[in-house]
C-alpha cells in the first residue's frame, strides 16, 4: 500500500472508530454560544509535504478555533517586533488553568506563555498598538485567509458577542496585566480584538492547511513561499509542545508527542515537523479544557503513522 493510501485508510478508520465512542466530553458552556454546539461532531484531517489531504468526519464543517488562533497572533506578534515580543509575555508551561490570575500576580502582571489567555491577551496588545482595533482584526483575518489560501474564512460575530458578554475573566486578566503597563491600549479594545479572533470560525481543512508553515520549515511547501524562519517555526512548535495544552500540555506530549494547540471549540492543530499538518475537531472537552476525542484520535495516528517526535 502506498504512503498516501495508508494515511486515508488510518484517517477513515480513526473517523469511523470515534464516530462509534460516547464518552465524548463536555461542550464548553461559559462561552455561551459554543454550548449550543451538538457534541456528535468529528473531523480529522491530514495534509502531508505533498499536498496530499486525506479528511475524515466533517471535514468541512466550519467550527470556532478559539485559542488555536493563539498560534497565529503570536506568529504575527513575533513578526511585527521580534524578539522584544519577550517583554511582554514569558515562555514557560503555567501548570494553571488557561485562566488562572494566581500566577499574574506573583509574576507582576507578565504572564507565563503566549497560550495562556493573559499571555495570548498581551501578545493581541502588541498587535494593536499603532493600530485601529478594526485594522488589528482585519490583520489577523487576512493572515489566516493567506495560510489558508481561502478568502472565505470568517469571523463569527455570534460567538465573538457571547463571549464578550460574558468574559468576565479575562476582563480581570487584562485589567490586572493593565495596572503593571504589560497590557498598553485600552483593556476594551485589547479585548475586544482578542474576543474577534478568538471566533475565528474554520474547518479541520482549512486548519490543517493554514498549519503547514509550521510542519515544514516555515515555507508552504505547495508554493514555496516563507511565512517564517526555519528557527521561528521550530521555537513556535517548541512553545506548542510545552504550552499548547494549559495544564494538559505534559499528558498531550505524554499520549501524543506532537506540538499542538487545543481551543475550547474542541479543536486541535497538532504539527508533524517534516511530515504533516494535522487538524481534529470534536468539541465535548476534558477537565483540562481540551477535546477529550481529538487528543485520542490524534494518539491513535501518531501511534499507526509512528510520528510521535519522540519516536516510533
Ligand atoms: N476565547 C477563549 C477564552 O478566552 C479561549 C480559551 C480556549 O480556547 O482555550 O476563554
Amino acid at each position: 500500500m502506498s504512503h498516501t493510501a495508508h494515511l486515508e485508510t488510518v484517517v477513515r478508520e480513526i473517523a469511523e472508530e470515534m464516530a462509534q465512542r460516547t464518552d465524548r466530553g463536555e461542550v464548553a458552556s461559559y462561552i455561551p454560544e459554543l454550548g449550543n454546539v451538538d457534541p456528535g461532531h468529528f473531523a480529522l484531517v491530514v495534509t502531508d509535504a505533498e499536498g496530499n489531504v486525506a479528511a475524515g468526519g466533517d471535514a468541512d464543517v466550519p467550527f470556532s478555533i478559539q485559542s488555536i488562533s493563539k498560534v497565529f497572533t503570536l506568529t504575527l506578534a513575533l513578526g511585527m517586533v521580534g524578539d522584544r515580543l519577550w517583554r511582554h509575555v514569558g515562555r514557560e508551561p503555567s501548570g494553571n488553568a488557561f485562566n488562572s490570575i494566581v500566577q499574574l500576580e506573583r509574576e507582576r502582571g507578565v504572564p507565563r506563555n503566549p497560550f495562556i489567555n493573559a499571555g495570548a491577551i498581551a501578545v493581541t496588545d502588541v498587535i494593536l498598538s499603532g493600530h485601529q482595533p478594526r485594522e488589528a482584526i482585519g490583520e489577523i483575518l487576512r493572515f489566516m485567509r493567506f495560510l489558508a489560501g481561502d478568502p472565505s474564512i470568517v469571523i463569527d460575530e455570534k460567538v465573538a458577542a457571547s463571549e464578550k458578554r460574558t468574559g468576565f475573566r479575562n476582563t480581570a486578566l487584562a485589567n490586572y496585566m493593565k495596572s503593571f503597563g504589560v497590557v498598553e491600549n485600552p483593556v476594551d479594545f485589547t479585548l475586544g480584538v482578542y474576543f474577534h479572533h478568538c471566533a475565528i470560525a474554520m474547518t479541520c481543512r482549512q486548519l490543517a492547511t493554514a498549519g503547514r508553515f509550521l510542519a515544514y520549515s516555515g515555507k508552504n511547501p505547495s508554493t514555496g513561499l516563507s511565512v517564517v524562519s526555519a528557527e521561528r517555526a521550530r521555537r513556535i512548535n517548541a512553545l506548542m509542545l510545552t504550552c499548547g495544552h494549559y495544564d494538559g500540555s505534559g499528558e498531550f506530549a505524554y499520549r501524543v508527542g506532537l506540538p499542538g494547540k487545543s481551543g475550547v471549540g474542541g479543536g486541535i492543530m497538532a504539527i508533524a515537523p517534516g511530515k504533516a499538518s494535522i487538524a481534529v475537531w470534536a468539541p465535548g472537552l476534558d477537565k483540562a479544557g481540551n477535546s477529550h476525542l481529538g487528543r485520542i484520535a490524534l494518539e491513535a495516528l501518531t501511534k499507526r503513522m509512528g510520528w510521535s517526535i519522540f519516536g516510533v
